[in-house]
């Protein structure tokens, strides 16, 4: 394997950078030849894709589709694969990925690793729970781990990974009469309705986008958006953009966040619409904009993810106002409603109200996500670690039950380390002497 060395990487948030040696296999036989951790496209905000002052195995170029069975829908690829071309290659052939996270640049090997979950996660469980076996490399061993495997297989789905190179996966794909999507708009006029629409809502896809600078009765108005699969003419994707240099930090400036957010919520009519988007446009609105983190300058941004148990929506209430008191949110705000699926010792989901909401990378954002932590751990709630970067081990490990599990798992198949990231490091995740 060939190593680029002293190579420059940050996390999509690009707060955290670091410096490795980074190897791009075409072969996956490749990988028999050093063990060091695997990343995809880096699309996790915070450092689980980092490895300072160490290597990194980009695993982007082991992408192709190893075999579909058209009557079960079970599909075999190198994880390097993307799920968005995933979905493009499937979707005409009546299958989608049962899950999909709000990027398609997230490989394979990144959408197992962090047990993603997509805007269906109350009816559809997280992308782990489709998994049907998972080919992994590890120091002294190549082996094929199915979910009968019961330790090795939920330390390595969500597992950050810390249990091998995954090198390849079978999945089940769902039927679906896909290449459009039906998409109902509605307001929420503030917190109360927002949630009450996200309760009653019987749609399989289900996201709402919060305004987090409105304050007072409009405090947690949005929009809320329902989908459904369907069959029909394709109408034509809207143009790509890029951003093509960092923006000043004046562009998400509380003002400006403010009144793009008014234009916003207001592009949808009062009594709602329905209309129809290419698959692409609704699963992954943000990726036809080129470098959109740029938009937040060379300090990047932060994201804080948390989910809260059901019964906490008035602590989740509690973090918002929090937020827009601050008048340092940018408009990327999302509430979602998940159910209790994950397979993982490490995964995030737990059957609750998830908030996910981008800060620019300022000091006083960074206190605020501190408390907004804190506010997580006092209502029994969890941090997500593809976005994280800034809580404490001890945080985490009170969050995540199974850590120790997970942890033992972690040392059987990688005694050395080996396999440390970044993250695992800064949260001491491994529990290593
Ligand atoms: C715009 C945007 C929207 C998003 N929306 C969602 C969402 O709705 N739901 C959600 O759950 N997540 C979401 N995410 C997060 C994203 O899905 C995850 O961070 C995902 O892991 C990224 O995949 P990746 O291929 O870039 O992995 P990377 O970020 O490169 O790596 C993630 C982790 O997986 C490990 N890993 C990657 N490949 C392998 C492999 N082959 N073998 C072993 N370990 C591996 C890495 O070591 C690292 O720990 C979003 C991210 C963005 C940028």
């Amino acid at each position: 394997m060939r190593w680029n060395t002293d190579r420059p990487t940050t996390g999509w948030g690009r707060a955290l950078r670091a410096t490795s040696d980074v190897a791009r296999p075409e072969r996956a036989a490749q990988l028999d030849q050093a063990l060091a951790p695997a990343v995809g496209n880096r699309r996790s905000y915070g450092d689980a894709a980092l490895n300072d002052d160490g290597r990194v195995i980009d695993m982007t170029r082991l992408d192709r589709i190893l075999s579909f069975d058209r009557a079960t829908g079970e599909v075999e690829v190198e994880v390097g694969l993307t799920i968005g071309d995933l979905a493009r290659v499937m979707a005409p052939q009546g299958w989608l990925p049962p899950v999909m996270p709000g990027t398609g640049f997230a490989t394979i090997g990144g959408c197992i690793a962090m047990d993603v979950h997509g805007k269906n996660h109350h009816g559809a469980g997280s992308f782990g729970q489709h998994v049907t076996e998972i080919t992994l490399i590890q120091a002294s061993d190549r082996r094929r781990i199915t979910p009968a495997d019961t330790g090795i297989f939920a330390a390595t789905v969500g597992g950050l990974g810390q249990t091998g190179i995954i090198s390849r996966a079978r999945l089940r794909l769902m039927p679906a009469k896909a290449n459009i999507v039906t998409v109902t708009e509605r307001r929420a006029t503030g917190w109360d309705e927002h949630i009450a629409l996200l309760d009653a809502s019987q749609a399989t896809y289900c996201v709402g986008w919060i305004d987090a600078t409105a304050t007072g009765h409009s405090l947690g108005r949005g929009i809320l958006e329902e989908a459904e699969t369907a069959a029909g003419l394709v109408p034509a994707p809207k143009a790509s953009k890029k951003v093509p240099f960092d923006a000043p930090n004046f562009a998400l400036s509380a003002p400006i966040v403010r009144a793009f957010n008014a234009l916003y919520y207001r592009r949808v009519p009062e009594a709602g619409r329905t209309v129809v988007k290419p698959i692409q446009e609704f699963f992954f609105p943000l990726d036809r904009i080129h470098d959109w983190n740029r938009l937040y300058g060379k300090r990047g941004f932060h994201q804080f993810q948390c989910v809260v148990p059901v019964d906490q929506k008035d602590a989740l209430r509690e973090m918002l106002e929090a937020i827009t008191r601050s008048g340092l949110a940018s408009p990327l705000a999302v509430l979602k409603r998940m159910g209790p699926g994950r397979a993982g010792y490490m995964s995030f989901p737990m059957e609750g109200y998830t908030l996910a909401v981008d800060f620019p990378n300022r000091h006083a954002a960074v206190k605020l996500i501190e408390r907004l932590e804190q506010m997580t751990v006092a209502a029994k709630g969890r941090l997500y670690l593809a976005k994280d970067s800034l809580a404490t081990g001890d945080q985490i490990k009170a969050m995540y039950p199974d850590h120790a599990l997970w942890a033992d798992e972690a040392a059987k198949a990688d005694p050395t380390g080996a396999l440390q990231t970044d993250l695992t490091r800064r949260l001491d995740l491994r529990d290593m002497p």
